[in-house]
């Protein structure tokens, strides 16, 4: 036997059992998987020995809370968490007040670990936990958790974790937003310098999610959820194709109202009064565009979806040249290459001509007279020629699989229905995963507020 398992055995004669596992281990799965109980056993050990010799120094009592008398020792009482390595037991002292003050359970040493009085499980766990529950359901985060840490969690417990991690994010978004209404920006993202240079593209969508009605019973609800995507719009190397960098969501369930300021918080913060040049890409929704309007159409350029352009046209085609298909088709197929081409005016003063020839019924003068409004309003934003030749993106497809994706991966599960408080806690736990601010969840204390 080697010396170091050697050792190991001697030390600690209740490992000898799982030294003689690795040994007898045939194939090297095996063999890895028994090094694996060890080693976990071995951590559950070291940190156990570490906590008791902690427990011996002399505790500094603080005062009674109640008498203000200083606090003595009752002795030791044991405690235990469920972490990633396994259970850990340990016993540190607890206080009493000298006159009998009732005051629960005082553990200096609890606090010191940053323990709080119920807590069950340690940070690093409910992290994988909450993590796990970004992807997939609750009762697999069970299932998975026990698998990676032999640890056993219920679903239920879990759901907890997510509700507690995913409340601090909302409050934490919150304190943000008052700040910026108080004048306060956020500290913009700091980028690698290539990707700095590349332009923000922004935009914009709804995605529907199914909700359970208040009362629990009868059919399901379906809210729309705004959804809005910022990255740095840059190229594949070798094929050309767009690519999205530095891919940041924002998403509330709420109108547009509710959106507008969470939008231009994220877009402060992906440098959107620095950036070289904005981009914003989005179908016809009138609220996104009053979000363009207000806060970024003096520096930036705006695109309206092609194909979302091009359906209002095949719409006024039909209701125009209705019962002749041919002229409607080959009518819209010019007005099609037209708007592609740059020449939106021409398709402009088409429709304003066919609108003046009389003879047209109701109907359809409404429909003509919408497109018209409708692609006179977004006549800067139907420059398709001059937006291929500045090498930006005509069609918002991108934008909307990335807010789709947000979403559908995860909310829109068969028989999946959600309360308000769980999906938006939920929601903003994956929104923390994919703005890369997830950990500062678990691992960064709360702000003091001043
Ligand atoms: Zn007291």
């Amino acid at each position: 036997m080697s010396c170091l398992r050697d050792s190991i055995s001697q030390i600690e004669p209740s490992f000898q059992e799982l030294i003689e596992a690795i040994e007898k281990s045939s194939t090297l799965t095996l063999l890895i998987m028994s090094a694996w109980h060890l080693a976990r056993a071995l951590a559950v050990r070291i940190v156990e020995e570490v906590l008791t010799e902690r427990s011996q120094i002399p505790t500094q009592w603080p005062d009674c809370p109640k008498c203000g008398r200083r606090l003595h020792s009752k002795g030791l009482v044991g405690r235990q968490i469920k972490s990633l390595i396994g259970v850990i037991h340990w016993e540190r002292r607890i206080g009493r007040c000298p006159h009998g003050c009732k005051i629960g359970q005082i553990a200096p040493m609890d606090d010191a670990l940053g323990l709080l009085p119920n807590q069950q499980t340690s940070i690093e766990l409910q992290r994988l936990g909450c993590l796990l529950a970004i992807f997939v359901p609750f009762e697999i985060v069970s299932t998975l958790l026990s698998c990676l840490t032999t640890v056993k969690v219920s679903s239920v417990s879990i759901w907890h974790w997510v509700q507690n991690a995913g409340q601090k994010a909302m409050d934490r978004l919150k304190n943000e937003l008052d700040n910026l209404a108080s004048g306060q920006f956020p500290q913009v993202e700091t980028l690698e310098e290539a990707i700095s240079l590349l332009p923000l593209l922004m935009g914009s969508d709804g995605v529907m999610v199914p909700f359970r009605p208040e009362s629990g019973k009868g059919s399901t609800i379906w809210r729309e959820v705004k959804v809005a995507v910022l990255a740095r719009l840059g190229q594949r190397k070798k094929s050309n194709a767009p690519q999205l960098y530095q891919r940041r969501l924002v998403a509330v369930l709420g109108d547009i109202d509710a959106l507008r300021p969470r939008l231009w918080l994220e877009a402060l913060r992906q440098g959107v009064l620095t950036a070289p040049q904005v981009v914003w890409l989005s179908d016809g929704g009138v609220g996104f565009w009053g979000f363009y309007t207000d806060y970024l159409s003096s520096f930036s350029i705006g695109i309206l979806d092609f194909y979302h352009a091009v359906q209002n046209l095949w719409k006024g085609a039909q209701s125009w040249l209705d019962g002749r298909s041919k002229k409607a088709r080959l009518w819209f197929a010019l007005a099609r290459h037209r708007l592609r081409h740059g020449e939106g005016n021409i398709v402009l003063n088409d429709i304003s001509s066919a609108l003046k020839l009389g003879g047209l019924s109701e109907t359809t003068q409404k429909t003509l007279r919408n497109l018209y409004e409708y692609l006179d309003t977004h006549k800067y934003h139907i420059q398709y020629k001059k937006f291929k030749d500045l090498g930006l993106p005509i069609g918002s497809g991108m934008v909307e699989s990335a807010c789709k994706w947000l979403i559908q991966q995860r909310f829109k599960g068969v028989g999946m229905r959600w309360s308000e408080d769980g999906f938006n806690h939920l929601l903003h736990l994956r929104l923390a995963w994919v703005n890369g601010r997830f950990d500062d969840l678990f691992f960064v204390k709360e702000d003091s507020p001043n």
